[in-house]
């Protein structure tokens, strides 16, 4: 079986590809279709975003395909900036911006205030059309500063109380099993092996 994850976010295709890698599936990014136009995103939550992305592909593709919507809510900031993660310091922002947008806003709140929730919700769609989604959350604080290089995106600034240590400084092994994507990716997991098998 063909699956393709939509996405073009080379941190979130390399953390998908990972947890599904000894399942028989061949997984293929639209980094393998150059031409597909980028599907939009413009739903009011996460669920519908990850939806929308993942039937857009199948249907263009006739393929069962996958899509992640994933982002970053934080408390003191009203769950800002939620659906707009990637675009939270501008249309084309880098992680550097994003992360520093974020600490400039938090100015100088103590670190029991900065409470954070990563959230992500998984979209399988078939190449008939039947869909499914899958969530998961991570909870921790907005650090002071940026430390570590592994991850992508908030990372650095994500701290998780448990390890003592932000998401970039954790192994990707880690990551997949404490994260929101990893959570999700484990619900979707146990629905492709009955799928796949
Ligand atoms: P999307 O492509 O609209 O789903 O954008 C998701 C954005 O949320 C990413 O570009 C990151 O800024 C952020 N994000 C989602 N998942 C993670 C993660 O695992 N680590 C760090 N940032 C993340």
């Amino acid at each position: 079986m063909k699956i393709v994850i939509a996405t073009s976010n080379k941190g979130k295709a390399k953390e998908i590809k990972e947890i599904l890698k000894d399942l028989k599936l061949e997984v293929l990014t639209l980094n393998d279709f150059p031409d597909i136009p980028t599907p939009i995103e413009d739903g009011k939550n996460f669920k519908e975003n990850a939806l929308k992305k993942a039937r857009f592909v199948a249907r263009l593709l006739n393929m069962a395909a996958l899509a992640d919507d994933s982002g970053i809510e934080v408390e003191a900031l009203g769950k800002r900036p939620g659906i707009f993660s990637a675009l939270y310091a501008g249309e084309n922002a880098t992680d550097e911006e994003n992360n520093r947008k974020l600490l400039k806003e938090l100015n100088d709140l103590p670190l029991e205030k900065r409470h954070a929730s990563y959230r992500c919700v998984i979209a399988l769609v078939s190449h008939a059309g039947k869909e499914e989604t899958f969530e998961g959350n991570c909870d921790g604080l907005i650090a002071l500063e940026p430390k570590g290089a592994g991850g992508f995106g908030y990372d650095p600034l994500f701290y998780v109380p448990e390890y003592g240590k932000t998401m970039a400084e954790l192994s990707p092994d880690i990551k997949n099993r404490i994260s929101h994507r990893g959570k999700a990716l484990a619900k979707l997991r146990k629905k492709l092996i009955e799928i796949a098998q």
